[in-house]
């Protein structure tokens, strides 16, 4: 989830904002290009307008100059205006006002007062009082009427008269010629501009809404007039047709088109984009959940396990780990295979899983270990109630289709109250797992500081080993075994013992485990055959048993380099018994089968040393064949008080006799202790109450002492 949130970042940042951005620029550009034309098509527009409309306006314009100007400066027209005005010629001459192209209104003023002394128009007599002047009057425009102006005194203009906008012309009635011919009156023509104006002279612009204003206009379709003194007098108003937004509909279409399909070609892109990025994120977050997580179980693995370990540590935070290895898995896998072995993995990884709702981590190392991670105050007890529960768990066997298999689990633990690192939890926790397998499995060991003692004393134990076994100093003593009804020494046992030079004194059971876990028990066993052998040779009338470990049997060349000592010391083999604990021998079973077979048809018998301490059946004893069962002392030492006991050693005698195999009792320690087992069937007997190990030279003091015993005095006196 981390993952994708810092993907999705990435992908905001790199792809979808470069993305957005280019489409708005895209769009931005287009609408900017798009206002650029309108703007500009209509400016063209407006530009054309003006010109045409000020073109009609002063063709207008001048052809009334031109009017005033032919009729002022004519003789006629002086003649006729002097002094008191011809009416009857005013009105032939310029009256017909009805109809007239270029104007509709005429007058003749007087220069000096202003007056109007004759005025027409639309057809009727003009009042003195009519407005001609937009509110003002001639004498406001006498300097306009200088004859000696490039225009001879001529004016014109757009005004607002009593007939409302029109354009306006005079000048002074004289003659250019003769000087001072100015007779002090003033032509005066004006045109209406009204709509039937308009109708004829800018219909052909095809514009619409065409309106003369005094008002103040907004819009830029528009064309200020000047009036007679050349200050603005009022607006002529149009609607433009609007070329800008022609060109640009007309372009809308087809760009917003484009734009579309680049907006959805980059979102297209974006898409595709971001579903690559998801699957990069999830491909990385599978292949980060594999790198984590086993894949059998689903369960996170060592490294995950590291990981949470690792967190804790570095906050100082108090935990604890369980190591959980189950007792008896390989047998499950040997025996029904591996499919079902991963099943009942499978299995057991669910039922952990429910137990430990607790838990901070559960995981699987591989193999048949788990660990289940706890923190807090309350780990080290939440440990110890799961290792509980797990173990009382598989009490019960697991069904996996119709087949039962059934394993228990050895746990270490090991606690933490944030000091330790992980490597030394995860080793504490092996050391605590392995302590709860060596005594007894299905229980659960808390790691101890004496574990870390006991562990290096054991190492220094099999380094001092390492140089007993080179130096050839490792003792061997005997021990004799009698025959059970006479009493005598039928052969002897030999034992391993620590050598009395050394500053330290270990017991067999301890070293000899020890050489198993070392590596050193091959030499071990090869070195104490050597010296057994050389002193059985002394003793040609006793049967030679050695104990060898299931760990030899795993040796290839085991039964060939045993017969090779026995050969070099003159030692026959029947002479000889291997003696060989049940317990170890369970694992590999086919593998002793096919040793076993070998050795016994070379002559050397096999024994089945400390019997009843372990797995025993009688199905087990048949499949091996031994030539002989030592009933283990830990039995022996209760057959006076306990009937169960005695009840194993009547068992084991019965089978042992139908299977044609001898019996006999070790640890015997009592001469009550070994009546009872006499009678019981025991051929042979060993133990303290008889003879205890002893060195090879008090071994030959024996046997010369019970030689002269037996030997009649008859012939020694002899
Ligand atoms: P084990 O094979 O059962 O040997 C008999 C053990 O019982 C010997 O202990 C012996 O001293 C002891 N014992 C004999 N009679 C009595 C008795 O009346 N009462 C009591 N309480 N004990 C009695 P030891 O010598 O300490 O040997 C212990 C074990 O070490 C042996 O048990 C054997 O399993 C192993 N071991 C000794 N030597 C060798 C060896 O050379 N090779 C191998 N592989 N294992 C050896
Ligand atoms: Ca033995
Ligand atoms: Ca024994």
């Amino acid at each position: 989830v981390c993952m994708l949130k810092i993907t999705g970042w990435r992908f905001a940042v790199y792809i979808a904002l470069p993305l957005v951005l280019a489409t708005f620029f895209a769009i931005n550009l287009t609408y900017d290009l798009m206002r650029r034309i309108e703007l500009g098509g209509n400016f063209v527009e407006q530009k054309r307008n003006e010109i045409l409309i000020q073109d009609i306006l002063q063709q207008q314009e001048a052809e009334l100059v031109q009017l005033v100007s032919e009729n002022a400066q004519w003789t006629d027209a002086v003649e006729n205006t002097t002094g008191e005005p011809n009416r009857k010629w005013f009105e032939q001459t310029w009256g017909h006002t009805l109809g007239a192209a270029s104007y509709d209104t005429v007058a003749v003023l007087d220069s000096v007062t202003g007056k109007l002394l004759l005025g027409r128009s639309h057809g009727k007599d003009i009042a003195a009082e009519v407005d001609l002047f937009g509110g003002k009057s001639l004498a406001d425009f006498e300097p306009l009427l200088d004859t000696n102006n490039r225009r001879r005194g001529v004016a014109s203009g757009f005004m607002q008269t009593m007939d409302g906008p029109s354009i306006v012309a005079l000048a002074p009635i004289f003659l250019p010629n003769q000087q001072n011919s100015k007779n002090g009156r003033v032509l005066y023509f004006a045109r209406t501009l009204n709509s039937a104006w308009l109708d004829i002279r800018i219909k052909q612009l095809f514009l619409k809404n065409m309106a003369f204003t005094v008002e103040d206009v907004k819009s830029n379709a528009h064309l200020q007039l000047k009036g007679l003194d050349g200050q603005n007098s009022f607006s002529l108003v149009w609607k433009n047709f609007g070329l800008g937004e022609l060109l640009t509909s007309s372009m809308s279409t087809k760009i917003g088109f484009v734009l579309s399909f680049l907006v959805a070609v980059l979102m297209g892109v974006g898409f595709v984009c971001w579903k690559l990025v998801q699957q990069l994120a999830n491909d990385q977050i599978k292949s980060q959940h594999k790198a984590f997580h086993d894949h059998l179980t689903g369960l996170p693995n060592r490294a995950a396990l590291s990981d949470a370990m690792q967190i804790l540590h570095d906050d100082g935070q108090p935990y604890a780990i369980a190591f959980a290895d189950l007792d008896g898995f390989k047998e499950v896998n040997d025996g029904y295979g591996h499919e079902y072995g991963d099943k009942l993995i499978y299995m057991i990884a669910n039922g952990i899983t429910k137990l430990t709702s607790e838990a901070a981590l559960c995981s699987r190392l591989g193999g048949d270990e788990f660990v289940v991670l706890f923190k807090g105050e309350q780990a080290g007890a939440q440990a110890r109630a799961f290792s509980d529960q797990f173990i009382a768990m598989l009490k019960h066997p697991f069904d996996m289709e119709g087949r039962l298999a059934s394993v228990g689990a050895s746990v270490g633990i090991a606690e933490t109250s944030g000091e330790l690192d992980v490597s030394e939890m995860l080793r504490r926790s092996d050391i605590a797992m392995y302590k709860a397998k060596a005594a007894g499995k299905n229980r659960y060991c808390v790691f101890d500081d004496a574990f870390d003692d006991e562990r290096n004393e054991n190492l220094s134990i099999a380094s001092e080993l390492k140089s007993i076994l080179s130096s050839r100093n490792l003792d061997v003593v005997f021990q004799p075994i009698v025959h059970a009804q006479s009493g005598e020494i039928n052969g002897v046992e030999a034992l391993a013992r620590w050598p009395s030079t050394s500053p330290r004194w270990v017991t067999p059971d301890k070293f000899i485990i020890i050489a198993e876990n070392s590596g050193l028990i091959d030499n071990l066993g090869e070195l104490i055959l050597e010296k057994a052998c050389v002193h059985a040779a002394k003793w040609p009338d006793l049967r030679l048993a050695v104990n060898i470990s299931t760990v030899q049997l795993n040796n290839p060349k085991f039964v060939e380099k045993a017969l090779g000592i026995l050969e070099r010391y003159g030692v026959v083999p029947n002479r000889v018994e291997f003696e060989i604990t049940e317990t170890s021998l369970i694992h590999d079973s086919e593998r002793a089968k096919v040793v076993f077979k070998t050795l016994q048809q070379r002559g050397i018998k096999v024994t089945l040393d400390d019997f009843g301490t372990g797995f025993s059946s009688i199905g087990y004893l048949r499949t091996f064949k031994f030539d002989r069962i030592k009933i283990d002392k830990s039995i022996v030492s209760k057959v006076l008080s306990s009937t169960a006991e005695l009840a194993v050693v009547q068992g084991t005698l019965l089978v042992a006799r139908g299977l044609s195999a001898e019996v006999t009792a070790e640890g015997v320690e009592s001469a009550e202790q070994g009546s009872v087992l006499r009678l019981a069937g025991c051929t042979e007997l060993q133990g303290f109450h008889y003879y205890k190990p002893m060195l090879p030279a008090q071994v030959t003091t024996i046997l010369q002492k019970a030689k002269v015993a037996r030997t009649p005095r008859t012939v020694l006196s002899a």
